[in-house]
């Protein structure tokens, strides 16, 4: 059957536009405003004769701040439970967070694939300076990405390919 991709993080770390760039649509609203895709958005995809259904979270709370642990939490543990597989992403400009921090031990509950993106890493030039703070959460591979200028795409796409 089709496996279940489900796009996990803070708000604006880039799932909406992580999300238009696997399915070549722009479904998914890309908003500089921290929580503003209210809903879920699903698609299917089809990555190299491999389909699976592609899930966006998004940011529910009125005021992200305050609520933001709790509901990432929750995010991350429906995530578990219905998702095969799990993109989780990070933002390699603001740089680690104690949310990325409770849903990186959250993820460890499971066994299913997760990928730990770190993005809107835009290129090469900086790449091992920004992915360094991230190595603090124990994580052996982490996968540098910008969804917005597609560096990293390909070889996280093949990577996620193989589990497919
Ligand atoms: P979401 O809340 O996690 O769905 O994040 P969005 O996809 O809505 O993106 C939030 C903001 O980050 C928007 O202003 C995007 O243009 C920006 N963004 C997303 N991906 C990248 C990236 O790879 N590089 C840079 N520089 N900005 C990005
Ligand atoms: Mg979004």
């Amino acid at each position: 059957s089709c496996p279940i991709v489900a796009l996990v993080g803070r708000p604006n770390v880039g799932k909406s536009t992580l999300f238009n760039r696997i399915t070549r649509s722009r479904k998914a609203l890309v908003d500089p405003t921290p929580g503003v895709t209210r809903d879920r958005h699903y698609d299917r995809v089809v990555w190299e004769d491999h389909p699976f259904i592609l899930v966006d979270t998004g940011g529910i709370d009125d005021n992200p701040d305050d609520a933001l642990v709790s509901h990432i939490r929750e995010q991350a543990l429906a995530a578990i439970d219905e998702a095969d597989i799990i993109l989780f992403l990070m933002d390699g400009r603001t740089g680690l967070t104690p949310a990325d921090h409770a849903v990186v031990d959250i993820l460890r509950r499971t066994d299913k694939p997760i990928f730990h993106v770190v993005n809107k890493i835009d290129g090469p030039e900086h790449e091992q300076e920004l992915l360094a703070p991230f190595y603090e959460l124990g994580i052996e591979r982490l996968w540098a990405l910008s969804a917005e200028h597609i560096y990293g795409f390909r070889t996280l796409m093949d990577a996620l390919g193989t589990v497919l």
